[in-house]
């Protein structure tokens, strides 16, 4: 009997074969090839005929084996993992679209991403229309005949709006395109991404999932809701395997052409982290939290942006959403960038660093970092502020974090 609690499947997700020394844990399996005993073998597995691993490019047990934890804990029909968040965003995009293809985006994503779909994708003939995922009809406006699908992102970092994905997914339901979503900031167990429409959900595991920033890695979830006959790219695939086309095309040809491969040691380290999932993003949403609401008291502080805040105009979809827990980055704003860079440099325990959701707390002032490519018409349009400051709580104790915020803000 399957148990309703997302950490009791992690832990107890079983192995697919039997492992031969009964580990208890998934061992690294540290190769590259697999041996068989026939030529006809061989060809059997080459074929797919057989399950058996080939070539760790392609598929390997460590690996599998994270897959299946986070199939577990996402409910969803297929999951391949690879080996970092751009190489989820890359290889989907390059899965469902053709040259002349376009897919619906917006401005507000995360920096690199941003640049994929503006630079990288564009050169090969795949066009990103931009739209305001938090208005639906702008999105449904831009949709026409050669659109394969919508993407956006949970919570946008780091301006931490929250579309309505819902009201999403009947666009993308109405039209036959999948609704595809970067859930990194809201991992499966703060977010049931299938039950609010997301055909597709894409994580870097680098962040939450990982939990101590060990390794880099990156999830792409099929939920099975989305018919893949309905995407002429991936037709030829879904009249071969049906369902599964999306991870079929990927694991087959996109990502191992691509060469997206997750290592075993890093799918061993992303799962050690994935157990205490749960553990870490409770306490890390609670901490953002109370410091949000310590912030807003703070008369240095102009503004406090965070979800889970009542003042947020995302409170109410947010609560809907993500069951109280909007993820686990907050920003605030102070009167010019000197000022926060002032506060930066007065921090003695939260560290200088450009993640998010690691076990620590992490600072960094968005425009003049990951932004830091952008000109100033187009962090406008963005709305990155040079009076920002991006705080991604860890698991520490909330009055260590509040001290040590409390303490930089008397030197600005
Ligand atoms: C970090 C991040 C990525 C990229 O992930 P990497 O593992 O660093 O490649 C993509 N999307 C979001 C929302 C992120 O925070």
């Amino acid at each position: 009997m399957k148990s309703k609690n997302i950490s009791t499947r992690i832990l107890h997700t079983p192995f697919l074969r039997k492992d031969s020394n009964n580990s208890l844990r998934m061992p690294i399996y540290e190769n590259v090839a697999f041996e068989f005993e026939t030529a006809q073998e061989i060809e059997a597995a080459f074929r797919g005929e057989i399950p058996r691993h080939v070539y760790s490019r392609i598929a390997n047990p460590t690996v599998e084996h994270f897959e299946n934890q986070i199939k577990e804990a996402s409910g969803a029909l297929g999951v391949l993992a690879v080996g970092s968040g751009m190489a989820t965003l890359a290889n989907l995009f390059v899965a469902i679209a053709a040259k002349g293809n376009n897919i619906i985006t917006t401005n507000k994503l995360f920096g690199n991403t941003f640049s994929l779909v503006s630079t990288t994708l564009p050169s090969i003939g795949i066009e990103f229309r931009l739209a305001d995922m938090t208005d639906p009809q702008s999105v449904e406006k831009l949709v026409d005949s050669k659109t394969v699908g919508i993407f956006f992102e949970t919570i946008t970092n780091p301006q931490l709006e929250v579309a309505d994905v819902k009201a999403l997914s009947q666009i993308a339901q109405k039209h036959k395109i999948p609704l595809i979503c970067d859930t990194t900031l809201t991992p499966p167990d703060l977010f049931t991404s299938a039950d609010f429409g997301v055909d597709v959900e894409l994580i870097s595991g680098t962040k939450f999932i990982s939990g101590g920033a060990t390794a880099l890695g990156g999830l792409i979830i099929d939920n099975g809701s989305f018919n893949w006959s309905h995407n002429e790219n991936l037709k030829p695939f879904h009249d071969q395997v049906g369902p599964l086309a999306l991870i079929a095309r990927l694991r087959k040809e996109v990502a191992r052409n691509l060469g997206a491969t997750l290592s075993a040691h890093n799918a061993f380290l992303l799962s050690l982290g994935l157990e205490t999932l749960t553990l870490r993003t409770n306490k890390a949403c609670q901490n953002t939290l109370e410091t949000a609401r310590w912030l807003e008291k703070q008369a240095a502080v102009k503004r406090v942006d965070y979800p889970g805040l009542e003042s947020s105009p995302f409170f109410d979809l947010s609560r809907k959403q993500f069951n109280g827990k909007p993820g686990a980055v907050l920003t605030f704003d102070l009167d010019s960038k000197e000022s926060c860079f002032k506060f930066i440099n007065a921090l003695k325990m939260i560290r200088k660093a450009t993640n998010i959701n690691d076990n620590k707390t992490l600072i960094l002032h968005p425009a003049s970092t990951i932004f830091c490519e952008y000109d100033k018409q187009t962090l406008d349009a963005m709305q990155i502020r040079q009076t920002t400051v991006r705080l991604a709580p860890g698991i520490e104790e909330a009055e260590d974090i509040i001290a040590d915020v409390e303490n930089a803000l008397g030197a600005v």
